[in-house]
């Protein structure tokens, strides 16, 4: 799978490379490419401006739409079964089932805006959509394109090395993941839960169910109400319920 980047900072793409991270391995195995466009080389002038002044006035630049619509329609020439996305903090939340759809589109165009932003007629007619990472406002696009590359890759065939890693990830299940343990089997007085060492693999998986559960209700309570629950599910919540009353009921008669 392709990506390809229109950015005014293409070396920021670079860190993509850096260390010996799964997204490295990823492009060294051909699994996925990543390329940028420099939007600059698509500019007129000699100091290759990308930007002017707002119309209205106001602080800031914006993006000048003739540069970027050159170069997204290279791109789109290049690759014209990708999806070409927007990078704005006024987008849809970007999202595992968003990233689980990317991951089987034929290719990606991300375009990276700077300043105050795009000039609204590329958005209209040159995007085929808009992503956020989140309710705060970045200096540019890049570090989010770079997060849906990051998510994106991990969900291509291959890159894992193990297709199960991925399967029981935070927010793949629709629940948050259960703790997860590793040698040794005291840490600092803390033991491993006793399950987990049983070999007995009905009740690991009953124990993290439950633990993720129990983990999703205390830290994002929001995704239970999409959520399809199982019969065994409902009947766990229903007896954490009932032992929170009885242990309310206790010190309630106490005090
Ligand atoms: N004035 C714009 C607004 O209020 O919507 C914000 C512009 S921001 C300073 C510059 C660029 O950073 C945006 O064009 C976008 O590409 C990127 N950006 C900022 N926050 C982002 C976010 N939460 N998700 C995705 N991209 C973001």
């Amino acid at each position: 799978m392709n990506f390809t980047i229109l950015t005014i900072f293409p070396e920021m793409f670079s860190a993509l490379l850096v260390g010996g991270g799964i997204v490295k391995r990823a492009i060294e195995h051909q699994y996925i490419s990543v390329e940028t466009i420099n939007i600059r080389d698509f500019a007129k002038d000699r100091h290759r401006v990308v930007d002017d002044r707002p119309y209205g006035g106001g602080c800031g630049m914006v993006m000048k739409p003739e540069p970027l619509a050159e170069a997204i329609r290279q791109a789109k020439k290049k690759y014209p079964e990708a999806y070409t996305l927007l990078l704005t903090p006024q987008g849809r939340i970007f999202n595992q089932s968003v990233a689980q759809k990317l991951a089987q589109c034929g290719g990606v165009i991300m375009v990276c805006g700077r300043y105050e932003g795009i000039d609204e007629r590329v958005r209209e007619h040159l995007v085929d959509d808009e992503l956020s990472i989140g309710d705060y406002v970045l200096t540019g696009g890049e570090l989010a394109a770079m997060v849906v590359i990051d998510t994106v890759s991990r969900l291509i065939p291959g890159t894992l090395g193990n297709e199960g890693s991925a399967r029981d990830d935070s927010f793949s299940t629709g629940l948050l993941e259960y703790p997860q343990y590793t040698r040794p089997r005291s840490f600092e007085g803390a033991n491993v839960p006793e399950v987990l060492l049983s070999g007995d693999h009905g009740a690991i998986r009953e124990w993290r169910r439950q633990a993720s559960l129990v983990r999703t209700i205390l830290n994002r309570p929001d995704l239970l109400m999409e959520q399809p629950l199982t019969r065994d599910d409902i009947e766990f919540m229903k007896k954490l319920q009932q032992d929170i009353k009885t242990i309310i009921g206790k010190h309630s008669t106490a005090s």
